[in-house]
């Protein structure tokens, strides 16, 4: 990721750009958006009296060659003036909407007048009371690459009544075990998660580094995935349809208070077919959850639960590594010879 510490880059690239002759109108910098650090500019350019969309993505620059890095679309003039006539008549003082329960997806937009600058910096979300940035956000994402118009949906969620969605899909501030669960859980997921955990249907639960995952039985399987980070932020997910913390995260949760580890069966793949393996993950073994129809079910690197056949052309593909106390997945095994 970019580092913020590096404010020189930000100077050498409107250095570069001034040499050009461009003169910057708008700015908008995405720090750390969804993992994403690009610097965009609205610029006059005056001695081809055009106005340019210019962007760098900043995780992927050399300074060095700024040429090869640079990407830029000239705007259709009658679409750039009225951009420009919003600049220049918004009369609005720097604003600052920071939200600290948010990790990195800042916002920072500059208009430029004159000699004077003004700031409009948030966290994630578009205030609902800044519905004037939202014509210039339009207009410069519409010059941009189509893959980053998530980042546009995101930024307009507030508007779209869409938060929950994206929030849902984010780390936040929480105290794995102390944290206030009122706060992030709904009453009624409390109350079911609960019972959930009181009838053992947590399943399985297993802490891989700083990863806990979890398989909540119900109708069927669900996973939960849980991760810590050093920063006091937790990111908490789970394959159910509901949007946000369900009560299968607040389920795992409470095992995850009361130290209810049951470690996963391990199983590493012994077939010969290769794409098989490449399209399960690069491990060497899987966390298996048992079995259903003759297939394994096993969860992928990317924490999706994928079932596998057992076996292929009549060969068991897959051998036990790590069991239960009671052998029971080598034993249900034993009749796939
Ligand atoms: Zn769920």
């Amino acid at each position: 990721m970019f580092k913020k510490s590096e404010k020189s880059l930000f100077e050498v690239i409107n250095k570069y750009l001034s040499k050009k002759g461009h003169e910057i109108v708008m700015s908008i910098f995405l720090s750390d958006y969804n993992g994403h650090d690009i610097y965009i500019r609205f610029d006059y350019v005056k001695k081809l009296s055009v106005y340019k969309i210019v962007w760098f993505d900043l995780n992927f620059i050399d300074l060095k060659h700024l040429d090869e890095y640079i990407n830029q679309q000239i705007v259709t003039k009658y679409i750039a003036l009225q951009l420009v006539d919003k600049i220049i008549t918004n009369n609005r003082e720097s604003s600052y909407a920071l939200n600290d329960d948010i990790k990195g997806d800042r916002v920072e937009v500059l208009f430029y007048k004159e000699n004077n600058v003004t700031e409009f910096v948030f966290d994630r979300f578009l205030p609902i009371d800044w519905a004037f940035l939202i014509d210039p956000f339009a207009l410069v994402f519409s010059y941009l690459p189509r893959s980053m118009e998530i980042i546009l949906n995101e930024v307009f969620a507030i508007f779209d009544g869409t938060e929950a969605r994206f929030n849902a899909l984010k780390p936040i501030k929480f105290d794995l075990i102390n944290g206030n669960d009122d706060e992030i859980f709904r009453a009624k997921d409390i109350l079911e998660g609960t019972k959930y955990y009181e009838n053992d249907r947590v399943e399985f639960l297993e802490k891989i580094d700083n990863h806990y995952l979890a398989i909540i039985e119900e109708a069927k399987p669900y996973l939960v995935n849980i991760r810590e980070d050093d920063d006091g932020y937790v990111f908490m997910w789970c394959n159910c349809k509901q949007v946000g913390y369900c009560k299968h995260i607040y389920a795992a949760l409470l095992a995850i208070r009361d130290k209810k580890i049951k470690n996963f069966y391990k199983v590493g793949y012994i077939g010969k077919d290769e794409s098989l393996l490449e399209k399960v993950m690069s491990g060497k073994f899987f966390l298996c959850f048992g079995i259903e129809e003759d297939r394994l079910l096993l969860i992928t690197s990317e924490s999706m639960i994928f079932k596998a056949d057992i076996m292929v052309d009549g060969k068991r593909v897959f051998e036990v590594i790590e069991d239960d106390d009671d052998c029971s997945l080598s034993k249900a095994l034993e009749r796939y010879k």
